[in-house]
């Protein structure tokens, strides 16, 4: 059977799900280590997945680096920001901080 890279970003998701799921549960009973969660290998379908999006040159990039949605960094796979509203705090504090900061050659 072929996948179509639509299916192929979706069991790149679900496989990578799983995973964090099992640490959560692993996390939940306190890292116990006579019980470290075994994670599937990754299916054989999606070793050497490439990120696949349409670059400026039109050509379809070739990074294997994904981020859980199946893309790279530079097209769609890294982190948007903070969501929660301890991490938005966190960043303005931080923001603050470094403008606070005199600039050294004025
Ligand atoms: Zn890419």
């Amino acid at each position: 059977m072929t996948y179509g890279t639509r299916e192929l970003r979706k069991l790149w998701r679900e496989h990578w799900e799983e995973s964090a799921n099992r640490h959560k549960a692993w996390a939940a009973t306190g890292y116990r280590h006579n019980s470290k969660p075994v994670h599937n290998p990754l299916p054989s379908v999606l070793v050497g997945m490439k990120c696949g999006a349409r670059n400026r040159k039109g050509e379809p990039c070739n990074r294997v680096d994904l981020e859980l949605n199946g893309r790279c960094k530079f097209h769609g796979g890294r982190s948007t920001g903070p969501t929660s509203t301890e991490g938005i705090a966190r960043a303005r504090a931080n923001l603050t901080l470094r403008w606070s900061e005199p600039l050294v050659n004025g």
